[in-house]
This record gives C-alpha cells, sequence and structure tokens, in this order.
C-alpha cells in the first residue's frame, strides 16, 4: 500500500519539489490549492495526471487554509499518513500590508490543521509536519541561530508564524500528536516567487545582460541571509517525518552572504563584474568589466555588443519603497541537530543555487512567449 500524504500549499515553490519528491518515493500524493482567476498551477503541471488515470498519483483539491470546515472535510477524505502544511502567505513586506489575513492563514491555519487531525481521530495515523522559519529569530539573540535560540520576531509574517510554530509544539505535548516544527532558513530555487530577493536578481540580472532592462532596484543590500537550494529543504521535511519521535529542527547551510554579494554572484555567473559605490539611498552599482568568454556561453553571441555598450553605468540602484519597517538583519543557522539526528546534508552550495538560478532565467528570458506575457515589467510588482 502506498502512503498518503496532504500537502497544504502544493502550488508553491517548495509544494512543487516536495510533491515531485514524495511521488517518486512511492506516494499518493493529494494537494489544497487555492481557486484563482487564473490558473496557478504552473509548478505542478509537469506532475499533474486526469484524473480518469488508473493509480493517479496527484490528487487536488480546492480550498483555504482560512476555512475550517473546508479543511477537516479533505483531511477526513483523505486520511493522510503525512500532513505537510506548507500554505501561508509567505512575504515579509507584505504582511505589514495585511497583517490580519497573515495571522489568519499562518497562525490560525495551523491550528486549523491540527484540530481537525484531532477531531477525526487521527492522532495514531497522522504526521505532520509545520513550515516554521527562521524569520523566527529575527532581532537575533545568538549568532548562529540554533533550536534552542530565543524568538524575537519582526514582522507580522513571523508573530504568525510564531503561533504556528507554538501551537504545533502545544498540540504535540497534549495529544501527544507526532507533529513537528522545520525552522527552515530561506531557501530558494528557479521556481521562487518573483518578489523574493534572489528570484528578483537572477530575473533582473538575466533581463540587464539581454538588453531588455536598464537597471534594476534594491532595498537593504547590506542584510544578510543563509540561502539554501529548496530541492535540499523538502527532503529534510520528508526526513523530520520519518522519525519515530516528533521534534523541531533548524535547516540550514550555516554560510550567511549579504544582498550586495549575492547580487554581485549573479552577474559573474554570466560574465559581468559590478562595482558598489555610494552609501545607504545613493549605493549604486555600476558595470565594469565583461568576461566575453563566459558572456557568449552564458547568455549568447547575439547579445554581446548591446551589453557592451553599457560598461561604466548604473545596471543597480535602490529605492527605499523596498525597505521594511523592521528589518532582520542577519540570518545564520547551525543545523548540527538536523545533521546528526536525521543525517541530513545540503547537496547544492551557494555557487550551485546562482548557477541553476541564472541558467533557468536567462533560458526563461529568452522564451518569446514569456516575453510577451511579462513585457510590461512594473516596479510596483515586485
Ligand atoms: P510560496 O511559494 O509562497 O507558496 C505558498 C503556498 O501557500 C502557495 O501554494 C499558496 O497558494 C499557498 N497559500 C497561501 N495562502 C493560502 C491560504 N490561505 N490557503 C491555502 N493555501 C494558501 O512559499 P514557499 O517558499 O513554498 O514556502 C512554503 C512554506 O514554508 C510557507 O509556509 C513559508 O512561509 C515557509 N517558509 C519558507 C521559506 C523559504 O525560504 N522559502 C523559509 C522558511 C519557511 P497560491 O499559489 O495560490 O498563492
Ligand atoms: P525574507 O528573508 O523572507 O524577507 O526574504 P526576501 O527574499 O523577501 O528578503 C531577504 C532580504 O533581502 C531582506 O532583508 C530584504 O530587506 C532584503 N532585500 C533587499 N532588497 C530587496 C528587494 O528588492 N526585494 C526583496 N524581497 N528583498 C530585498
Amino acid at each position: 500500500m502506498s502512503k498518503v500524504a496532504l500537502i497544504t500549499g502544493i502550488t508553491g515553490q517548495d509544494g512543487a519539489y516536495l510533491a515531485e519528491y514524495l511521488i517518486e518515493k512511492g506516494y499518493v500524493v493529494h494537494g489544497i490549492k487555492r481557486r484563482a482567476s487564473l490558473f496557478n498551477t504552473e509548478r505542478i503541471d509537469h506532475l499533474y495526471q486526469d484524473p480518469q488515470v488508473e493509480n493517479c498519483n496527484l490528487i487536488l483539491h480546492y480550498g483555504d487554509l482560512t476555512d475550517s470546515l473546508n479543511l477537516t472535510r479533505i483531511i477526513g477524505e483523505v486520511q493522510p499518513d503525512e500532513i505537510y502544511n506548507l500554505a501561508a502567505m509567505s512575504y515579509v513586506k507584505v504582511s505589514f500590508d495585511t497583517p490580519e489575513y497573515t495571522a489568519n492563514a499562518d497562525g490560525l491555519g495551523v491550528l486549523r490543521v491540527l484540530e481537525a487531525v484531532r477531531l477525526l481521530n487521527l492522532i495514531p495515523k497522522t504526521r505532520i509536519y509545520q513550515a516554521s522559519t527562521s524569520e523566527l529569530y529575527g532581532l537575533v539573540q545568538e549568532v548562529p541561530q540554533k533550536e534552542t535560540t530565543p524568538f524575537y520576531p519582526r514582522s507580522p509574517y513571523a508573530v504568525a508564524k510564531l503561533y504556528g510554530y507554538w501551537i504545533t509544539v502545544n498540540y504535540r505535548e497534549a495529544y501527544k500528536m507526532h507533529a513537528s516544527n522545520g525552522i527552515l532558513f530561506n531557501h530558494e530555487s528557479p521556481l521562487r516567487g518573483e518578489m523574493f530577493v534572489t528570484r528578483k536578481v537572477t530575473r533582473a540580472v538575466s533581463r540587464i545582460a539581454m538588453g531588455m532592462q536598464k537597471e534594476v532596484y534594491m532595498g537593504n543590500l547590506s542584510s544578510k541571509r543563509d540561502w539554501g537550494h529548496a530541492k535540499d529543504y523538502v527532503r529534510a521535511m520528508y526526513l523530520v517525518l520519518q522519525q519515530d519521535q516528533p521534534d523541531d529542527y533548524v535547516i540550514a547551510t550555516g554560510v550567511t552572504t549579504t544582498i550586495r554579494d549575492f547580487i554581485k554572484m549573479a552577474f559573474a555567473e554570466i560574465g559581468l563584474e559590478v562595482i558598489f559605490k555610494g552609501e545607504d539611498v545613493n549605493e549604486v552599482a555600476v558595470l565594469n568589466f565583461i568576461d566575453e568568454n563566459v558572456f557568449i556561453e552564458k547568455v549568447g553571441e547575439p547579445y554581446l555588443e548591446k551589453i557592451k555598450k553599457r560598461i561604466g553605468e548604473i545596471v543597480v540602484g535602490v529605492d527605499p519603497q523596498y525597505f521594511r519597517p523592521t528589518e532582520v538583519d542577519l540570518l545564520i543557522g547551525d543545523a548540527s541537530k538536523a545533521r546528526t539526528q536525521l543525517n541530513w546534508e545540503p547537496e547544492y552550495s551557494l555557487d550551485d543555487l546562482v548557477k541553476d538560478m541564472m541558467e533557468s532565467d536567462v533560458k526563461l528570458m529568452k522564451k518569446e512567449s514569456y516575453l510577451k506575457k511579462r513585457i510590461l515589467f512594473k516596479k510596483w510588482w515586485i
């Protein structure tokens, strides 16, 4: 008999990679997706099968973390062995604009999942993974951050996730549920949402290289993040639920990098060197040098003449609209517990991640259909 997993947030970055990973392992995967006015299944379309297909191993249900009746019905019908609660309003910046909704989906949503499992008498059967986050550490109280580091959330997103973290611990202790938190540090990929900093950078650098965009405007260039690859991190989620005992784990690489350095790495990946000058809101990056062989190999000869004319010009600026009311300046995780107890090791380095994202975005920007769809590049999008 195949194991049955239910993934909330299956249309997101992690949901897509996790669904693929579990299907490869022989699971039947059920996913909860929200109704949207446009199709929002682009990340999992390659996994989709018509429900009429025999032994269909990916089944989607309409649902929402703010709707307890709907969640309870789906969990009752699916009878999952494992629930991965990945659904969330996951973008820190927007949580300042939609704090109440964020609290409802990211905080109370967790309670709804736990309570459904309890009310349906599924505690002996169903294991639960809660997508907790390094944003809980916020104004960090210790460097590096580990499972015992005190939390100090700095955004409505992080405060909502704090509730999600503790209600998971509480249900574990109160009702002996197999419920665990993965405290995941930032993880990225070619599937990362376009508004997150890494993806915003790899998209913009690809477009600048092809002459489709002159420059990109960023927020705080000095904050530091511990970035891993989402493929490595969904593997950790799976391992968390395979343990005999539920527990909480930090998942991180232990390497931290400024946004500024990430931008330099993205340009360097395609043979472009940029130099940062100036301070605060006047800081800019100027195109300084082109390694023509690398550029031709990674982007293509037809784009070379145009980019050569841009040497000495500004390609990155700062726009305070991207600053946050309260910032998380430094995140760096210590994943020793996961390494020893879960036997988890990341396979991707930061260099590998940048390469993967740049390769994918250069390819994507070249697709004419994509250009037509997204030609109206507006700053306010991200
Ligand atoms: P993501 O790409 O933004 O995906 C979020 C998913 O949640 C999407 O499928 C989204 O649906 C769905 N969703 C949002 N609100 C919902 C609601 N009210 N009801 C049902 N579904 C809803 O995020 P991700 O990067 O995959 O992250 C997965 C989880 O890990 C999130 O909980 C996030 O907060 C957490 N996390 C992420 C990171 C990271 O660096 N990626 C780090 C730590 C923790 P639509 O497609 O319809 O929008
Ligand atoms: P977060 O760590 O979940 O907030 O992930 P993000 O990728 O959204 O942001 C990571 C860091 O990049 C934060 O410290 C942001 O302030 C910083 N940052 C600087 N410029 C930008 C930008 O233009 N967009 C985003 N999303 N973040 C930026």
